[in-house]
């Protein structure tokens, strides 16, 4: 099996991926695609990336034992402490790394689209650190339900606008990013969350956050006497932070790769998000992948209790790695992901954020021998998802 994770140099991984761009956008993704790889694989950017990410971001982010953790499930688990980062989760490796290209392309004005905020955030930080403009679109619901990261995101500098179309939320902000970036080739460029959209968004994305899996191989070398896992656990939205920590392993066999999407109330319900244990291929976003829809290809509005997971669609390398058979993906309950969280706190003094703990929740689904090491990527930290912990707890 030739199974990789980068994409070819069309954006594809197998049948998913691609460009699937209006017109009026080819300038901006032609010039992108043209010179994605030689500024970030060049010793000035790199140089500059890994300063940052030393300095700024506070990486290498630890790799912990957790000894609770591991005597309850009996087997042998380390969290990859991405909630440790500046700004609280795996986001900034991405916003760091597209910052720079900007520079690099010379561009002055910086547009992203958030969900929850926290690409909001990391992305208006960032934009303060190069004091670049930064225009950040968000969904007018979302905008309601997620104060906290607005205030954030204008007391770093960043001018939020709030979408009032479709459903108002994570899917039209893109949208309307899409839409400006079409009215601003020149002077713009847009950072994009996740590994989603078109390419080179998802391979360049998954680039940034390789640094992850990088870190663990040496960490893991260190701590157990080799660079290889049994299993790696992540949680997916448009699958960033898992691709990241999957990346360096992909090509191992020997290492089980395992995803949790945002289940919702259920994958065979309405309110879920999980586009890959029930969506079919099709195309949002300029980008060929499995997504939530309709038997007439209508997209599926989704739900999950996590704000992080809650997206229609997938990044096409996981669509790949599923269909490939490399990765498998589970579909994770809102109540299963609350206990996960729950447990983590108590056991090893960690608030996880709720993405996270879907992936947490996993160590409940496998079977492990006592010797299997695993990892689980801790994706962020869970200050931001407090009010829902209260209330949630509170009702148990
Ligand atoms: C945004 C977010 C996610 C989901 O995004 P991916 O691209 O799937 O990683 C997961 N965890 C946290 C903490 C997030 O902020």
């Amino acid at each position: 099996m030739n199974v990789k994770a980068v994409a070819d140099k069309n954006g594809y991984y197998g049948e998913f991926g691609g460009a699937y761009i209006p017109e009026m956008l080819y300038n901006n993704i032609s010039e992108l695609k043209s010179r994605y790889l030689d500024i970030i694989n060049s010793k000035e950017f790199r140089d500059e990336y890994m300063q940052l990410l030393k300095d700024y971001v506070g990486r290498p982010s630890p790799l912990y034992y957790a000894g609770r953790l591991s005597h309850h499930f009996g087997t042998r688990i380390f969290l990859k402490r991405e909630d440790l980062n500046h700004t609280g989760s795996h986001k900034i490796n991405n916003t760091v790394g597209q910052i720079i290209l900007a520079s690099k392309l010379g561009k002055k004005r910086i547009i992203a689209e958030t969900g929850a905020g926290q690409h909001g955030v990391a992305t208006a930080t960032v934009c303060a650190l190069k004091g670049l403009e930064c225009i950040v679109y968000m969904g007018a619901t979302d905008v309601e339900r997620q104060a906290r990261n607005v205030t954030l995101m204008e007391m770093l500098g960043a001018k939020v606008v709030p979408v009032e179309s479709g459903n108002k939320t994570l899917k039209d902000a893109t949208n309307e990013a899409l839409r400006d970036w079409i009215s601003n080739p020149e002077s713009t460029h847009y950072i994009i969350g996740s590994i989603v959209g078109p390419h080179p968004f998802p391979d360049m994305v998954t680039r940034f956050q390789s640094v992850i899996s990088l870190e663990m191989k040496s960490q893991l070398k260190e701590k157990t006497g080799s660079e290889d896992p049994d299993y790696i656990l992540a949680c997916i939205g448009g699958g960033s932070n898992a691709a990241g920590a999957f990346y360096h392993y992909v090509e191992n066999e020997n290492v089980k790769l395992i995803g949790a999407e945002g289940g919702g109330m259920g994958a065979e319900t309405d309110l879920t998000s999980a586009s890959i244990t029930t969506g079919r291929p099709g195309v949002l976003h300029a980008c060929k992948s499995l997504l939530l829809q309709t038997t007439d290809g209508q997209v599926i509005e989704p739900y999950s209790i996590s704000a992080g997971l809650d997206y229609p669609g997938v990044g096409p390398l996981h669509s790949y790695l599923h269909a490939r058979g490399r990765a498998r993906y589970y579909s994770i309950n809102d109540d299963d992901a609350l206990k996960a969280a729950k447990q983590m706190i108590e056991l090893e003094g960690i608030i996880p954020a709720l993405e996270s703990a879907h992936a947490l929740a996993l160590l409940d689904k496998m079977d492990f021998n006592s010797n299997d090491v695993v990892v689980v990527n801790l994706s962020g930290r869970g200050d931001k998802d407090l009010e829902t912990y209260i209330k949630r707890f509170d009702d148990e």
